[in-house]
């Protein structure tokens, strides 16, 4: 998903190499999960449902932008289930029988964690099916017209796909999921928890202040909140600074060009492009995947979600158009309110009550 200049930025909420080290930031239960608590309600009454009835909990579908938590939540899932967990993803599960391997090996009520639902190839959808139903394996053995489909009994099992927008998804594969769950953006708030907890994890020193400042700049997202505390981290390491405070972690991020707000250079090369290039929109989201050589994919799993449910730029169904926040952001005025505008703005609410 991710290009080259996607990968190297501070605030990309996909995974990057140095990210290993995030494994020891995560959350174990859900009573250490920060945030998200509606989800966290309601699991926590399924699990127990499931636990009281021995039985394998409904499939899960947990969907929104990467480093909000799915894949934490996945483990965290089976763990108070007190079961197994295994892990494998869309991209990475090229044959029906990389799949049928997998679901035989599990055991009762084991929790599979499928990453990149949207990715999985259509032939194996195909065999998940019947496998999320009915817990059944039908297989082809042979080819030609000596081939024979022979029908597995596998033991009940939980699937959880993680995927980054739910509406990439089949239909038949959408409506399997028992527990669709949403995830959102973290407040501030929130994300000044988790940097606490982090730092505390980490061994670090951070005033409130220095989580306040953070927090405020990691668009919404305990990854991206991770990863800044460890560069801030490196910068008070080479100051000799004993503690990260407000001033500190405001030095470090700018240098590492996240502005106030927590956009970077690339955030602020696609607003200013649909401000100076396209008169403020309405552009398409394939012209500005072009002009600014990063893919239609992240452009609309990493780059918007932040941009758009912050009132940066709208989505619509013309196009992209900045909103009144894009225009301040950048020190531009605002045009003129004109119909048109008024039209784009209306039609954009019908279009996102659409994709829930
Ligand atoms: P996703 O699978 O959605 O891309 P992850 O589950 O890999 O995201 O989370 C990214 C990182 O953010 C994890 O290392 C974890 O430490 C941290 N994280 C995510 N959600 C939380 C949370 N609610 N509380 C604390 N840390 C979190």
């Amino acid at each position: 998903m991710s290009t080259s200049s996607e990968a190297m930025r501070a605030v990309s909420p996909g995974l990057s190499e140095t990210d290993a080290a995030e494994a020891s930031l995560r959350p174990q239960s859900l009573a250490e999960f920060v945030g998200q608590q509606t989800i966290r309600e309601n699991l926590s009454v399924f699990i127990a449902a499931a636990r009281a009835r021995h039985e394998a909990l409904d499939h899960v579908l947990l969907h929104g932008p990467p480093g909000l938590g799915k894949t934490t939540l996945a483990q965290i899932i089976a763990r108070e289930l007190g079961v197994g967990f295994r892990a494998t993803s869309g991209p990475v599960l090229q044959r029906a029988g990389d799949l049928a391997a997998i679901l035989t090996n599990l055991q009762p009520r084991d929790v599979l964690f499928i990453d990149e639902i949207h990715r999985l190839q259509p032939a194996i959808e195909e065999v998940l099916y019947p496998a999320m139903e009915d817990f059944q394996l039908d297989l082809i053995i042979g080819e030609g017209p000596g081939a024979r489909s022979i029908r597995i009994d596998l033991p009940p099992f939980t699937l959880i796909g993680a995927t980054t927008r739910a509406g990439l998804l089949a239909t038949p594969l959408r409506e399997r999921f028992g527990i669709p769950l949403r995830l959102v953006f973290y407040t501030p708030a929130e994300l000044e928890m988790i940097l606490s907890r982090a730092a505390r994890l980490l061994n670090v020193v951070l005033t409130k202040e220095g989580a306040a400042e953070i927090a405020r700049r990691s668009r919404g997202t305990p990854r991206i909140a991770g990863r800044l505390l460890r560069r801030v981290r490196d910068f008070a390491l080479v100051q000799g600074a004993h503690a990260i405070d407000r001033t500190l972690a405001d030095a470090a991020l700018a240098r590492l060009e996240v502005d106030r707000l927590g956009l970077d250079a690339m955030d602020l090369k696609y607003l200013s492009r649909i401000a100076e290039h396209h008169g403020g929109g309405p552009v398409g989201i394939e012209t500005l995947a072009a002009a600014l050589a990063e893919t239609r994919d992240t452009l609309e799993d990493v780059i918007e979600p932040f941009l758009i449910q912050e009132g940066f730029v709208l989505r619509t169904s013309r196009g992209r158009v900045l909103g009144e926040v894009g225009w301040r952001h950048l020190g531009l005025p605002p045009p003129p309110r004109a119909q048109l505008e008024l039209d784009l703005l209306a039609q954009s609410r019908a279009d996102e009550d659409a994709e829930e």
